[in-house]
């Protein structure tokens, strides 16, 4: 028995050693990997932001910066600051350079709109000339689509219209417009897309980046989520325009 009490206080001993050593060194790694993740999470997250885009409500600065350019608060019918969402995407430019860009779109489609650029970008399947709220021309499309600029939420009408244009309620955006103009019977907007206005000549630049064709990457990723594409339309072609309302 004695013996045997012996033997049981060793083995105890021994336990407490090896307990001790253990936790030991997992308190060390546990430190160690606590200093590592410290380190290495802001970075990871952060580019894996940037790479995944991020939908936020509109900020303070941008909203200020919207007054009387995207956002008209005389036109009626537009959505308002609580029914818009900023969008910060990644895209690849036309030399292939990784640009981050800025969207406004709808809440309701903000989740669709992220999808589709995260996807095209990690496909790099399309490529995008330049992304900036509108603002940066002060609203105005027609500078706006003679920039190439893509953009999203704009409250203005349908040009020449009193209708009131998907871009105000948040659900239509437009993509490099210049290569991919609006044609219509009083002409091509922006002027400087003329060579790109018509099919021949869309078929005949198909190695142009960024131009949307029916079988586009971008075609494809949009008409998957329900949106229409302009470039359908009948009695005009808006090969820039995707709308999630079909107008
Ligand atoms: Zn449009």
């Amino acid at each position: 028995m004695s013996r045997g009490r012996g033997r049981q206080g060793q083995t105890v001993s021994v336990c407490v050693a090896i307990g001790a050593t253990i936790r030991f060194f997992v308190r060390a790694l546990s430190f160690f990997a606590v200093a590592v993740s410290a380190l290495a999470v802001p970075c990871a997250s952060a580019q894996e932001d940037a790479n995944s885009g991020t939908i936020s409500a509109i900020p303070d600065a941008v909203w200020a910066g919207m007054q009387d350019k995207s956002f008209n608060p005389r036109i009626k019918g537009c959505a308002q600051r609580r029914d818009l969402r900023l969008l910060s995407l990644p895209f690849r430019d036309f030399s292939g350079a990784v640009k981050q860009g800025q969207l406004i779109v709808h809440r309701r489609v903000a989740r669709d709109v992220r999808n589709v650029f995260v996807q095209l970008f990690t496909d790099k399947s399309f490529a995008i000339a330049r992304m900036d709220l509108i603002d940066a021309f002060n609203g105005d499309d027609d500078a706006s689509m003679a920039a190439n600029n893509t953009s999203g939420y704009n409250c203005r009408r349908v040009s020449g219209s009193a209708r009131l244009s998907s871009h105000a309620r948040g659900l239509a955006i437009d993509i490099n417009p210049l290569v991919n103009p609006f044609v219509s019977r009083r002409g091509t907007s922006p002027k400087g897309g003329e060579a790109w206005d018509t099919a021949e000549e869309r078929g005949k630049v198909a190695d142009q980046p960024g131009l949307i064709l029916p079988g586009s990457a971008i075609t494809r990723a949009f008409k998957s989520r329900g949106w229409g594409w302009g470039g359908d339309w009948r009695s005009s072609k808006d090969y820039q325009h995707f709308s999630a309302d079909g107008r």
